[in-house]
């Protein structure tokens, strides 16, 4: 045996056996985290890697080899599933950051139903199987002032269901300029051939009169559509029959009126001065037999479809069998019931439910936390500007409508290793809570209006993270 083996077979022997490794403290919280097989298993398999690396005449550092591989499988480990983000882009109801966060009330009564049992189908009263949408029922034909009311997984599976109940194999009318599409594959025409209902298109893109539904009428008609263009706005030379108008054309001929108003805010009363969506209220008083809106937008509340209408129409809902395939889990039914509770008052609404906080939020009070947030960040060496900018309530809700907000604007001359405003937006997405803003040419914006309490002093402290101390 030559001298270099004699030495390879050294540095081999340094390696502790598994069983020291185990002993160490910091393997152990790294059991505690992944469990003590998953841990056993990446540690000999990081072992078997460094024996292979060490043959090979590699130079390895065996501590810092086994401390950066235990590291990256933790950190893997945390990056799957889904994970944190702090909203800085103004957008309420960001839909690719999941639109309405819960409230703490919502929140606390899915931890209450999910760690237990809950009446979700059992009738505590007779010891009779009941039904599980009966826990929001009687909350629900409260705030819409419907007789009857059903919820489901989404607006898009309401939609669905009430077209296929009501007009399976048959015809519905729909203006042309309500053929939407809202995005993350709803286009109404195909929602409609899902559906089993025949769509029959009636006027023009910007306009469509009563007397074009009156003349599309025959015998194979079931219903009259209205689908709220919630995400986009045809304006100038434009027409669309009111929705009163469609009840009563479809009360008079024997038709069913389904109105999709997808925000679903309540009444028109609860938006600020300035903003306005068709109400859910308004349209079950003027005579809609469903209304269709989703829980996960202006209500503030989980994602779901909630429908709304006369006793029978809702009944038909109810029984068509793909209501089984749609149907919401308890945890849905929890936090829909807590945040329905809240609605029942203004006060309690805007300050517990976070949507309508943030939407809420004074500007005075946004413009004071945007002068903190920006002294803090000038105290760590950002280039900070306070400037007046625009939210919007988005998830295709009240698209032509802006909200007053302050940004922090953080932009150039940059700190050592930053580049742009765009490398600073790629750093902070990689960050845990990640910081996802709005990226413009003069800088980095973070938008006051979405950040929650919780983020306002979580932000500077990530922002800070990327400031390499001199
Ligand atoms: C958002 C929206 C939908 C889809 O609702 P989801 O809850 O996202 O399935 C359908 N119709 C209208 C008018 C909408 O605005």
């Amino acid at each position: 045996m030559n001298e270099p083996d004699d030495d390879l077979q050294a540095r081999l022997r340094a390696i502790p056996p598994v069983n020291q490794w185990l002993e160490r403290p910091e393997i152990g919280e790294i059991s505690r985290t992944l469990g003590s097989e998953t841990t056993l298993g990446i540690l000999r398999a990081t072992l078997k890697e460094l024996r292979i690396r060490i043959r090979s005449r590699e130079h390895v550092d065996i501590e810092s080899f086994v401390t950066n591989a235990m590291g990256e499988a933790v950190a893997a480990n945390e990056r799957m599933g889904l994970r944190k983000v702090i909203n800085a882009t103004g957008i309420l109801l960001h839909t690719g950051l999941g639109r309405a966060p819960l409230s703490q009330d919502a929140v606390e009564a899915i931890q209450r139903t999910a760690m237990g049992y809950c009446n979700l189908e059992f009738d505590l009263e007779t010891g009779q199987r009941g039904r599980r949408v009966d826990a929001v029922r009687e909350l629900l034909t409260k705030i819409t002032g419907a007789e009857a009311a059903t919820v489901v997984n989404n607006n898009a599976a309401a939609t669905i269901l009430a077209l296929r109940a009501i007009a399976n194999r048959r015809e519905v009318i729909v203006s042309r300029g309500q053929l939407v599409e809202i995005g993350g594959g709803f286009r109404l025409p195909e929602i409609m051939a899902v559906s089993g209902a025949v769509l029959r298109e009636v006027g023009t893109t910007n306009r469509t009169r009563i007397r074009d539904f009156e003349a599309a009428i025959g015998p194979d008609t079931a219903a009259i559509l209205r689908v709220h263009t919630s995400n986009y706005a045809i304006v100038g030379f434009t027409r669309e029959p009111e929705p009163a108008e469609l009840a009563r054309l479809s009360h008079d001929r024997g038709l069913v009126f389904i109105d999709d108003v997808g925000s679903g805010v309540l009444s028109k009363a609860d938006l600020p001065e300035g903003l306005t969506d068709p109400a859910v209220t308004d349209s079950i008083t003027l005579g809609a037999d469903l209304v269709l809106f989703s829980g996960d937008k202006l209500l503030g509340g989980p994602q779901c479809g909630i429908i709304a209408g006369s006793k029978a129409c809702v009944s038909r809902v109810e029984s068509d069998p793909l209501m089984r395939a749609f149907r919401v889990d308890k945890l849905t039914l929890a936090a829909l019931a807590a945040t329905l509770k809240s609605w029942s008052d203004r006060g309690l609404r805007n300050h517990r439910i976070p949507f309508w906080r943030m939407l809420t939020e004074s500007i005075e009070s946004l413009a004071w936390h945007a002068e903190r947030l920006a002294e803090t960040l000038a105290r760590q060496g950002w280039s900070v500007q306070v400037r007046s900018s625009e939210a919007f309530a988005g998830g295709g809700s009240l698209p032509a409508e802006t909200i007053e907000s302050r940004v922090v604007v953080v932009g150039a001359p940059w700190p050592e290793g930053i580049a742009s405003e765009s490398d600073l937006a790629e750093k902070l997405r990689r960050q845990v809570p990640a910081i996802v803003g709005r990226v413009h040419t003069e800088g980095f914006w973070i938008d006051l209006r979405t950040l929650s309490p919780e983020d306002r002093l979580t932000s500077p402290m990530i922002l800070g993270r990327l400031i390499r101390k001199p």
